[in-house]
């Protein structure tokens, strides 16, 4: 398999329970390495474009409510087939349904209130990169 790049938001929900480092411990434990970090606080604007893909769904108006409450941590995880590999320690989206041991089970407070964020192609990964960091703040 082939050494990819996704990215990676630790949500507000996260940062407002102090769980960077737990959750970093969990990225590098499972031999995702993070390559590129920066913790800031969303604006609306920002929120709505990185979700536009969802600009239709119901949800749409309280998850970038959600995301713009606190401060998130933008990441770049690098690894062996980083982006389904990530999606499996994430686990599902509704941490009801997340299998055991993975993030979402052990942290995440509601379906979206889910801790972490991962791209959920190489195709995504590389734009939704592109919406945070410039090639010079990524270090392999
Ligand atoms: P994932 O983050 O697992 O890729 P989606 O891309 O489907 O999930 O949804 C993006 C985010 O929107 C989720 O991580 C979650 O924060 C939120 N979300 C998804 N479905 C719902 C829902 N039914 N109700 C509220 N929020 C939701
Ligand atoms: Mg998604």
């Amino acid at each position: 398999m082939a050494i990819e790049r996704t990215l990676s938001i630790l949500k507000p929900d996260a940062t407002r329970r102090n769980l960077t480092g737990a959750i970093n411990q969990r990225l590098e434990a499972a031999g995702l390495a993070i390559v590129a970090q920066r913790r800031l606080r969303l604006t609306r604007s920002m929120a709505e474009g990185f979700y536009a893909v969802h600009r239709e769904r119901p949800f749409f108006g309280s998850l970038c409510e959600f995301m713009t409450s606190g401060p998130v941590v933008v990441q770049v995880l690098e690894g062996e087939g980083a982006v389904a590999h990530y999606r499996e320690v994430m686990g599902a989206t509704n941490p009801a349904e997340a299998a055991d041991g993975t993030i979402r089970k052990d942290f995440a407070e509601s379906i979206e209130a889910n801790s972490t964020h991962g791209s959920d192609s190489v195709e995504n990964a590389a734009i939704e990169i592109a919406y945070f960091f410039s090639e010079v703040d990524i270090v392999g």
